[in-house]
């Protein structure tokens, strides 16, 4: 999996719809390969994940003032 640059498209996460300027691409995927993730909705991903898989830790922290 990868995350490249693009400016085609509307982001997919939820009711977003705003300009694309991320795609996350699945390797060796099918039909639904690539998803369209604007800078915003990207960042509350990986907040989301970062909470999800290291709850609490400092690390996480760390990151978090580097993405502001
Ligand atoms: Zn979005």
């Amino acid at each position: 999996m990868r995350i490249e640059k693009e400016e085609k498209g509307r982001c997919e996460m939820g009711q977003c719809g705003k300009r694309v300027s991320n795609i996350i691409r699945m390797d060796r995927a099918g039909v639904k390969s690539r998803i369209y993730i604007c800078d915003e909705c990207i960042k509350k991903l990986y907040k989301v994940l970062s909470e999800y898989l290291i709850p609490k830790s400092i690390e996480t922290i760390k990151k978090e003032k580097i993405l502001r």
